[in-house]
């Protein structure tokens, strides 16, 4: 038995063919096209799943949307990324053209379950995970169920108040966890320390050779996610902790400071017993989390 895992984003569309021991049997990467509109983008996701269906003979889709969303009915609302979907009923849209199952999750959720069921996450009962890029994503899994609160909002740990006076987000409050520790904090940061305005990769090649300012700026950026990840972790008693996302590429320069700033600030009965794991799959996170809703829905046999 195979399903499709599909990662729709705003730059590209990851597809991944896997089956239910987890392994990726073949995978396909293509432009978004997200500013030709949405049925361009409607026609690629369809292309694929039918190549995926013809080749592989899939049984279900799990698909992974970078946006708010009603994961249930398949409902987008008004993603940021996707400009020309608005409010949209992906749900209904597939179901009428696509002849196996099709189910739906947010990304950011996709990514942990993703890490839950094959990657830095395996084992934990209950995962708490953040992606750190352009903005923070967060999922949470409880018992291998993603979390969607009252509202399909749940988890959207970047909207936490890390420094009440600090920097505007895009939200419209001051000192979100996403304003204070995302790349595009950390490359201007650099620009205010150093005059130079490089990629997150630029900054953090001279972190590594010992940039005073690069070295400064990192250091800044995995204080403000240990604060974030902490108040978190207190409120929330994961035992698996898991950070994700293009910032992470960076490496020791990062990840080691982050562990500096994050286990000081957990309570006692925590700071021995929580596990943070940087994330193990990659780019391929949610498809792998896509793909296991898709393996649920049809039972999971082989
Ligand atoms: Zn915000």
């Amino acid at each position: 038995m195979r399903v499709l895992g599909l990662d729709v984003g705003g730059t590209r569309i990851k597809a991944g063919i896997v089956d239910p021991d987890g392994r990726l049997l073949d995978s396909e990467i293509v432009d978004t096209r997200a500013s030709e509109g949405r049925d361009r983008v409607l026609k690629s996701m369809e292309s694929l799943i039918n190549r995926a269906i013809e080749k592989h003979r899939i049984r279900a889709v799990g698909m992974a949307v970078a946006s708010p969303m009603d994961p249930e009915r398949g409902i987008l609302y008004y993603p940021p990324n996707l400009p020309g979907f608005g409010l949209f009923d992906l749900g209904s849209y597939m179901r009428e053209r696509i002849s196996v199952p099709v189910v739906f999750e947010n990304d950011a959720n996709a990514y942990v379950l993703g890490e839950w069921w094959k990657g830095a996450g395996t084992g934990a009962r209950v995962l708490l995970g953040i992606t750190l890029g352009t903005g923070i994503g967060g999922g949470l899994v409880v018992d291998g169920r993603v979390w969607h609160g009252a509202h399909g909002l749940g988890a959207e740990f970047g909207h936490i108040v890390v420094l009440p006076d600090g920097p505007e987000c895009n939200c419209g409050n001051r000192g979100c966890f996403e304003a204070v520790a995302s790349s595009r904090f950390l490359m201007e940061l650099y620009e205010r320390l150093s005059g130079e305005r490089l990629t997150p990769a630029g900054i953090a090649e001279r972190a590594k050779r010992d940039d005073a300012a690069a070295v400064q700026a990192f250091s800044l950026l995995a204080k403000n996610v240990g604060v974030g990840l902490a108040s978190l972790t207190n409120a929330l008693d994961p035992d698996v902790v898991v950070v994700g996302g293009g910032l992470v590429n960076a490496g020791v320069v990062l990840t080691k400071k982050i562990e500096m700033h994050f286990y000081p600030l957990l309570l006692p009965g925590l700071r021995d017993r929580v596990r943070l794991e940087f994330a193990k799959l990659g780019d391929f996170a949610a498809v792998y989390g896509a793909a296991y809703l898709a393996i649920k829905t049809v039972g999971g046999d082989r």
